[in-house]
């Protein structure tokens, strides 16, 4: 993603989440976004799967997860377009999408590499795009440590 503002405003206006095994419990999930995966915790003892991912599992407060892979590549069921109140930092169009990843499994996500809203449709093929954001500053303890930051969006699968 380009960033227009050079950084100037990434800690007040930054809306990616903190990355990196000192700052987040699920840093997992974004190392396995750097290996081109997209993952989540399944709970070891009853089956169930959460996303986003957990920490604790919000049906039996098992702290006994494992991580498993979802499906990299989706079919849209319905999109939106943000028109009013984009967020700074954000490109145009932004358009965001429920995206069927297997019977089971649904998720929301930025569709990114798309002129105009008229270039999707319901039952489009789509795959996961892993971007680079802007590293954040963050202090740990008396450390300012800089950590490379992922994220993820889905593009037009053609
Ligand atoms: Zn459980």
């Amino acid at each position: 993603m380009e960033n227009q503002f050079n950084n100037l405003y990434s800690v007040i206006l930054d809306t990616y989440p903190m990355e990196g095994k000192q700052l987040t419990k699920i840093w997992k999930f974004f190392e396995y976004l750097k290996e081109g995966r997209l993952t989540t915790t399944k709970c070891i003892k009853c089956g169930k799967v959460s996303y986003p991912p957990r920490i604790l599992c919000p049906e039996c407060l098992s702290e006994e997860l494992e991580w498993i892979d979802l499906p990299t590549k989706g079919t849209v069921e319905y999109f939106t377009e943000l028109k009013a109140g984009v967020p700074v930092g954000f490109e145009k169009p932004l358009i965001h999408a429920y995206i069927k990843l297997s019977d089971s499994f649904d998720i929301l996500s930025k569709i990114v590499g798309i002129k105009s809203i008229d270039d999707i449709h319901r039952g489009d093929k789509v795959k996961l795009k892993v971007f680079d954001v802007p590293p954040i500053p963050a202090e740990i303890g008396r450390d300012k440590i800089s950590i490379d930051r992922v994220y993820f969006a889905f593009e037009l699968d053609n």
